[in-house]
Order: structure tokens, then C-alpha cells, then sequence
């Protein structure tokens, strides 16, 4: 293929890759946006296999069919709430693979810069090898924290601020010897050390993360392997890997800022870690009495509602209750009820976790709202239903200012007439933090999997 028909590729994917951006903002367009995305990537495939660039085919078609293989193989098996896991891991490939183009372009004799141009080359391969390598490694302990394989809670070590800094100041002045080697080759000693230190400086980032803040870090790391992308355009001279990079790149950073003002949160405290410790003091004990309450009685109190808002959280993606639930909706919706969904920014394990499921179980779009449309609402709602859902609702994260999640504002739902929560145990959620919703005089609690008692009030309605 001639080069400029490859430019031609690049540009049309380009531009379907920023409709498909366009079209994900919207859960109407969203379907579409992710068609354009395909077409786009396909396109872009298409192009560089056939470019000039490509010299052996057999290489090529062995890691295509070994990568698509696993590719496809993860997506197939993949459960609905093991997609931040799966997420994050995917980002860490961006990574390692921004770390193995850097050093490749490091060792790659072919290329004879001289002056400015080798300078410029060579920064490239060092911020390319940076940014790839604390993609990786901060990726891979995100992986575990999502997974539950290492724990949630943020490590602190002591002097863990001064640890960064010594990192960052050791990153710049081995950048500085690395760009100060004129032999060809030269420089690899700074190099690997940076390499490390980029490794270890990503782990000790998301170690430090805890409680409600993983939210921000799953999107900064998105954000990340975006930039990761980036410089590895910049290293082999890719166009559409440069944008690619800097759209997602920058897609993420946004994310980055609306999940942090979601959790009214500073970007650079979050970083900072150590969200979730408690440190502000002790957070109350949850005292008092829970009211129970079964399947018939839950539907009672749906039938003689005006007003009804469902909140979904995690467990009802854990439980796959999205479908039970839709079913819920219409036969309320045909007997005249008013139903709404109300959702949280950071609700589930991955932004738009909620919307995912909604969208799937075909939930009218029109009638799920964000948190801060119901919250301005709850005087007029009569029942509200909270499926699995624990922190964002958590009247804690506003009264108490010892809370871990003191700050994060959440969906005031025990202002409404009546609270039925539905989850299997008093356990906390993601955070660790009690939840003084549960002992409201307001709040009945309809124990046990969210999917079996979501079909238990669906056949007492049906009664
Ligand atoms: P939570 O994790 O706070 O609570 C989920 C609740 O669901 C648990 O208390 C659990 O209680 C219940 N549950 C689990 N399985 C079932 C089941 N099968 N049936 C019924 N209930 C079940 O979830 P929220 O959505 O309220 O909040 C999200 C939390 O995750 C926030 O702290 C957020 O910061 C964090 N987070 C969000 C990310 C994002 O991007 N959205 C990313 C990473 C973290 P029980 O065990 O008693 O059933």
C-alpha cells in the first residue's frame, strides 16, 4: 500500500475514532460510538499491516491470531463484574508495551541520528519507557485490588511523600545521564535503573490508594495508557498511535476530574493516597436495630407507591439482577407508577457500571437520572430501592466528618418516605465503612441475593 494511502487510512480512522468518543458520551449513541470505534480500529490494522513499515507477514499473522485468540477468549468468558479487572489488566499490556517499544527503538543500530534529532529521539524512548512502565506496574496492582487478590486498604509507608519525591528526583537525574551518553548504545545503565524506579514508583502510587478512591485511579490509569500510547507513536514515528494515545490519553484525564468532583475529591490528594485510613479520627460505631423485611411486603409497599426510585450498586451487577429488575419496572410502570433510576458516578467497579447493565437489560434511557437530579427530588418519592448498593448511599459520608468517606457526596435516599435495602449480609461495602442507613427508622432490609429476592417481588407483584 502507498503511503499516502495509508495517510488516508490514519486520517479516516482518526476521524471515526473521535465520532465514536462522541457517540459513547451518550447512552443513545453509545451502540453507534462503539461501531465507529470497531470500523476505525480495523481500518487502522488494515493499514499499518499492509504498509511499508511491515516487512515480515509471518510474524505479523502468528501475533495477530495468539493476541486476538486471547483477546477474544477473555471477552468471551468475562463476567460482567470482572470488567474493571479485565480493564485494568488490558492497560497494563499498553504499558509493557510502550516499555518493550522504547527499549527495541534503544537498541535499533539502523537508525543514525545526530544533534537535536538524536536528543529529541532519545527523550522520546525515556518518557516512552517511563510512563510505559508505571502504566504496567500500577496497573497490575489495580488488577489485584479490583480482583480482591491484594487488599483494598491503602499501604502507607512512613515518609511514603518524600519516597515520591526521592523517585521523581532520581527519574530526572538519571534522565539528564542517560541523555549524556554519546556512544551508540550508551545509556543503558540509567536506563534500566529509571526502569525500575518507574516500576517501583507505580506500585507504591496504587498501593497507597484505597477505600473509595480506586474509582479515579482505574481512570487515571486509563488515562495513562493513552499517554504510553502516545509517546510510543512518537518512537516509531506512528501518527494515528499519537492521536489514538493523546484521545484516550486525554478522554481519561477528563474522566480523572469528573470521578474526583463525583467524590468531591482533590485530584492530587488522591494521588497522594492514603483516602479510606481514617486518619481524621474514628469513625462512629453503627448502633441500633435493623428492620427486616420479606418479598410480600416489599411488594405491598410497591404497590401502593406513586413515586418509586431504584438505586443500583455493585451487588446487583454481582447478582446479574439488571434483567429481574427491568421486568420490575414495566409492571410497575403499566400499573402507573412513577419509576427512576437514580445513579451514582462511582457506583459498581468501573465508571458507567451502572449504565452498562441498565442499557443491557433494555431500561428506557429517559428514566435513569444522575445523583444529582434525584437528590433534588427525594420530598416526592414514597419508596426507594437500593439493590446492592452500600457506599453510595451512605449517610455517613456527610455527617461524619471522621468518616473515611466523609465528602463524598452520595444519594440521599433516607430522605425519601421509605428505604428497602436489599443485599445479603450487614457487610461493608467496597470502602469498609458502616453504614448507618440500614438502622434509619425509615429503612427496611430485604436480605439475601439481590437477584432471588428481586424475583420473589416480582411473583408477589405478579400475585
Ligand atoms: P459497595 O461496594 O459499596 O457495596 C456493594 C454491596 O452489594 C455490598 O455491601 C454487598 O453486601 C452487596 N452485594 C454484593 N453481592 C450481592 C448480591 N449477590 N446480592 C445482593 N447484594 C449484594 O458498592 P456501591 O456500588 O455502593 O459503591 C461502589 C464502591 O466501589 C465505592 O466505594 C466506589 O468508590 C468503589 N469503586 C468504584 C469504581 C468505579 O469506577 N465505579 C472503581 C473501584 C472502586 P453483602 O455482602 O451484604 O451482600
Amino acid at each position: 500500500m502507498s503511503q499516502s494511502l495509508v495517510t488516508m487510512s490514519y486520517i479516516v480512522a482518526t476521524i471515526l475514532f473521535i465520532f465514536s468518543l462522541s457517540g459513547l458520551s451518550n447512552q443513545e449513541t453509545a451502540r453507534r460510538g462503539n461501531y465507529y470505534g470497531m470500523l476505525g480500529m480495523a481500518i487502522a490494522i488494515v493499514a499499518t499491516a499492509l504498509s511499508a513499515s511491515v516487512t515480515s507477514y509471518a510474524i505479523l499473522i502468528v501475533a495477530l491470531l495468539i493476541g486476538g485468540a486471547i483477546g477474544a477468549r477473555a471477552a468471551l468468558k468475562v463476567e460482567m463484574t470482572q470488567m474493571p479487572e479485565l480493564v485494568a489488566i488490558m492497560h497494563s499490556l499498553v504499558g509493557m508495551a510502550a516499555v518493550l517499544v522504547g527499549y527495541a527503538n534503544f537498541m535499533d543500530s539502523s537508525l543514525s541520528l545526530s544533534g537535536v534529532e538524536k536528543n529529541i529521539h532519545e527523550i522520546e524512548i525515556y518518557i516512552g519507557i517511563l510512563i510505559g512502565a508505571v502504566t504496567f506496574s500500577g496497573s497490575v496492582i489495580a488488577f489485584g485490588k479490583l480482583s480482591e487478590r491484594i487488599s483494598g486498604k491503602p499501604m502507607l509507608l512512613p515518609g511514603r511523600h518524600w519516597f515520591n519525591l526521592c523517585l521523581l528526583i532520581a527519574a530526572v537525574v538519571l534522565g539528564w545521564l542517560f541523555l549524556q551518553q554519546t556512544e551508540t548504545g550508551g545509556g543503558l545503565s540509567p536506563l534500566l535503573l529509571m526502569t525500575v524506579i518507574a516500576l517501583l514508583f507505580g506500585i507504591h502510587m496504587v498501593m497507597a490508594i484505597g477505600g473509595a478512591d480506586m474509582p479515579v485511579v482505574v481512570s487515571m490509569l486509563n488515562s495513562y495508557s493513552g499517554w504510553a500510547a502516545a509517546a510510543t507513536g512518537f518512537m516509531l514515528s506512528n501518527d494515528l498511535l499519537i492521536v489514538t494515545g493523546a484521545l484516550v490519553g486525554s478522554s481519561g484525564a477528563i474522566l480523572s476530574y469528573i470521578m474526583c468532583r463525583a467524590m468531591n475529591r482533590n485530584f492530587i490528594s488522591v494521588i497522594a493516597g492514603g483516602f479510606g485510613t481514617g486518619s481524621g479520627g474514628e469513625a462512629a460505631v453503627i448502633e441500633g436495630e435493623v428492620t427486616p423485611i420479606n418479598a410480600e411486603e416489599t411488594a405491598q409497599l410497591l404497590l401502593a407507591a406513586k413515586n418509586i426510585v431504584i438505586i443500583p450498586g455493585y451487588g446487583m451487577a454481582v447478582a446479574q439482577a439488571q434483567h429481574t429488575v427491568n421486568e420490575i419496572t414495566k409492571l410497575l410502570r403499566d400499573k402507573g407508577k412513577k419509576v427512576g433510576f437514580g445513579i451514582h458516578p462511582v457506583a459498581g467497579r468501573m465508571p458507567g457500571h451502572m449504565n452498562v447493565l441498565l442499557a443491557e437489560a433494555k431500561v428506557p434511557y429517559d428514566i435513569v437520572y444522575e445523583m444529582d437530579e434525584i437528590n433534588e427530588d427525594w420530598a416526592h418519592v414514597d419508596v426507594s430501592i437500593v439493590i446492592g448498593a452500600n457506599d453510595i448511599v451512605n449517610p455517613s459520608a456527610l455527617d461524619d466528618p471522621n468518616s473515611p468517606i466523609a465528602g463524598m457526596p452520595v444519594l440521599e435516599c433516607w430522605k425519601g418516605e421509605t428505604t428497602i435495602v436489599l443485599k445479603r449480609s450487614m457487610a461493608s461495602g467496597y470502602a469498609g465503612v458502616g453504614n448507618p442507613l440500614f438502622v434509619l427508622e425509615n429503612t427496611r432490609m430485604l436480605f439475601g441475593d439481590a437477584n432471588a429476592t428481586m424475583q420473589a417481588v416480582l411473583k408477589a407483584l405478579k400475585e
